[in-house]
């Protein structure tokens, strides 16, 4: 599991050797795309804000040790995640990046001491803005009118949600500007008031589907919905705290050019405050530290910019954030509490759902942070819901708590709990243990899996309770008039959830393998394979060299796969749910004739005329499948501006390495 590498005892940059670096770099940065994943695509992460940053952290100091291990599709060179392909993608006329993060007044003044150096003798004045929790969003007036709105994405690329910010009341339709400009892109943050996110969270927790980890999270997924019905039934708001590619606005600095977009009809933040010195930024954010919960929205730091827009230009950028802003996070909330109980439960990955309870989420986790029943521990939430332990406060020990140990029988059926090598977690070895089936259940019908809406834990369990189910391919027999005499189930309800189970039939061939819960098949891994199968059918007889040879997939999860397949109440399960009408349809065809049709491509460096997402999709349009590392099996290296150590692996391999112009002519697009 993913999860639990936050947990392992972390080696230190400065202790590792470089062949252990490489590993623990890999390691790290599939754990953050994992995350990265869960959090801004899916808008539902798995592990809390403080944990996540301490893996980019990590990553970050060894590939300061290590600058040759750095290659240009790590995530510490990447803002966001790339947009989704439920909406058209919009390339934005300036890159929209992230901001660096200062976790304490001495980074703060590292930082401001940078600029300082930078600007040699020039004196420095600042604004600080309150950093809202939201998302981020690019609103694109012509000639005064709204004619776009898009999401951050991967920075580069957004997605299309003009329809849904529409539904924004503060969002002028028409800018009030006597002479408008051509173009004017302003930016800002999209946020659900916290009463509002309070709400939604308590009406899916009514109709039983899983909660938003947090405001942001909630925002995000607001935003995305696909009918805009949705986004205007959850009231967003907005602020605006920038202008992106714009003709002629005349400002000199940024609080002037607030001052404009104030006057243009847009909600600024009436929070804002120019500072002109470093002092008046401390006592701003001294003050906000305190009152940050005064306010009826989230925000998770203050976001501190140089105010001379000459200033700003002279300082510039790196490829991820503006040099000239920093945003400084608020300390975590910290409470303290007493663990009465550790429990157990299976580990499902059920996208969504949001642990209530403190997570300590595997045994060595517990046995790290030596939490026993009866501690008094430490936990602390950073504006998001799930809150983690950070260490037991040993001075209040009595004597009287007790060690924990995992338990060696089931706590839901009693059998024999086994604890597999090299993992963290026990696992019953029951398979029709309740606790399991229900698990496997609310697994298969998640966001990420079947996406049966409406159908949520409760609910299941109950059906599960009623024996009205045992199984997956049980949900597709329920009647409406079964469901209609359950707890707090009316005609309406009972109704939507048969539609939506009706509705699930037809899938992706990655969804439905996804939803199956193989062991190591993942959302991602689960497009890897489904991809070149093509067909369910071509996968039930794949053999597990067919599967180890797809790019991207190791032995283990081959070995996990044709394993499954191979248990015959699998197979039955699965043509069961056929004959049912589930329909797992193949992904969109495979060019099988082109350049790149059936060939392993992969990517490096910067490309100037394409984004790497959309370098990737077009690639996959042709046929190629796409990897992220260089090995035996590569056709085809595309290198840009600043290639890494892909290349010289490439090189020593033999393998053909294209130029960004190459590529371009293969994909019938013109470049440069
Ligand atoms: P960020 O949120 O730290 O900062 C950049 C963003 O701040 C901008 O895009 C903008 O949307 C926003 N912002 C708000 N007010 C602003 C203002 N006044 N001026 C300018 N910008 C303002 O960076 P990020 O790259 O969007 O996200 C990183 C955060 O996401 C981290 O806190 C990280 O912990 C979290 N994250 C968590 C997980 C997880 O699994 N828990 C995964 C990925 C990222």
């Amino acid at each position: 599991m993913v999860k639990s590498q936050s947990a392992k005892k972390a080696p230190t940059a400065s202790t590792l050797t470089k062949s252990g670096a490489r590993r623990r770099i890999e390691q790290l940065r599939r754990g953050i795309e994992h995350h990265s994943f869960h959090y801004y695509v899916l808008d539902s992460p798995e592990i809390s804000d403080g944990e996540y940053d301490r893996l980019v952290r990590e990553l970050r100091a060894l590939e300061e040790r290590f600058p040759d291990l750095v290659t240009p599709d790590s995530p510490t060179q990447r803002v966001g995640a790339a947009p989704s392909d439920a909406f058209a993608t919009v390339r934005h006329r300036q890159p929209m990046l992230s901001l660096a993060n200062a976790f304490d007044e001495e980074e703060l003044l590292v930082w401001a001491r940078r600029v300082q150096t930078a600007l040699g003798e020039q004196r420095v004045e600042y604004v600080c803005e309150l950093k809202i929790d939201g998302a981020a969003v690019s609103l694109t007036y012509e000639h005064g009118t709204f004619t776009r709105g898009a999401t951050r994405g991967d920075g580069f690329e957004g997605e299309d949600v003009t329809a849904n910010l529409k539904t924004i009341k503060s969002l002028p339709l028409r800018l009030r500007v006597n002479r408008p400009q051509a173009l004017l892109e302003a930016r800002g943050e999209a946020y659900l008031p916290v009463s509002v996110f309070e709400t939604i969270n308590r009406e899916r927790a009514a109709a039983t589907e899983p909660s938003f980890a947090n405001p942001r999270n909630a925002a995000a997924g607001s935003l995305r919905q696909l009918d805009p019905k949705v986004t205007a039934a959850r009231p967003l708001d907005l602020f605006i705290y920038g202008v992106g590619a714009a003709d002629g606005i005349d400002v000199r600095t940024h609080h002037e050019t607030l001052t404009w977009l104030k006057a243009a009809g847009f909600r600024v933040n009436p929070h804002t405050a120019r500072c002109r010195s470093l002092d008046e930024v401390m006592v701003y954010v001294r003050e906000w530290t305190r009152r940050r919960t005064d306010l009826p929205y989230d925000t998770d730091g203050v976001v501190i910019k140089v105010d001379s827009l000459a200033q700003q230009a002279e300082l510039g950028a790196t490829s991820q954030a503006p040099r000239w802003a920093i945003a400084f996070k608020f300390p975590a909330e910290q409470a303290i509490t007493r663990v009465n109980d550790i429990r157990v439960y299976e580990p499902v990955r059920v996208s969504g759902v949001t642990v209530t309870s403190a997570t300590l989420h595997n045994e060595d986790e517990i046995r790290r942070k030596d939490v026993r029943i009866g501690d008094w521990v430490i936990v602390q939430r950073a504006g998001e819901v799930i809150p983690e332990v950070v260490r037991v406060v040993t001075e209040r020990r009595t004597g009287h708590e007790s060690m924990f140990s995992m338990p060696t029988t089931c706590p839901s059926c009693g059998s024999t709990t086994y604890r597999p090598e090299g993992e963290a977690v026990a696992r019953c070895t029951n398979l029709a243990c309740p606790a399991q089936v229900l698990g496997r259940l609310i697994h298969f019908c998640s966001r990420d899996a079947m996406n049966v809406d409406w159908v949520g834990p409760k609910l299941l369990a109950q059906l599960l309770q009623r024996t009205l189910i045992a199984d997956p391919a049980d949900l597709y027999a329920l009647r409406q008039e079964q469901l209609a005499d359950l707890e707090r189930m009316g005609d309406r309800s009972a109704r939507n959830v048969v539609d939506s189970i009706a509705a699930s039939k037809r899938t992706t061939l990655a969804r439905f393998l996804y939803a199956l819960g193989i062991r190591h098949v993942g959302a991602h891994v689960a497009e890897v394979l489904a991809a070149p199968a093509g067909t369910l059918d071509r996968l039930l007889q794949a053999s597990f060299e067919d599967v180890r040879d797809v790019p991207g997939i190791g032995p283990t999860i081959a070995e996990s796969v044709t394993q499954f397949f191979r248990q015959p109440e699998n197979r039955r399960l699965i043509d069961r749910l056929r004959t049912a009408g589930v329909r797992p349809v193949a992904p969109a065809p495979i060019v099988s004739t082109g350049p790149l049709a059936g060939k392993q491509i992969v990517f490096t460096g910067t490309l100037s005329n394409f984004s790497r997402s959309r370098a990737e999709a077009l690639a996959k349009e042709h046929g190629a499948v796409v990897s992220n590392s260089v090995s035996k099996k590569t056709d085809l290296l595309v290198a840009g501006v600043d290639p890494g150590s892909k290349l010289l692996r490439a090189r020593k391999l033999g393998v053909r390495v294209l130029t960004e112009r190459e590529f371009a002519k293969m994909v019938g697009t013109r470049a440069g």
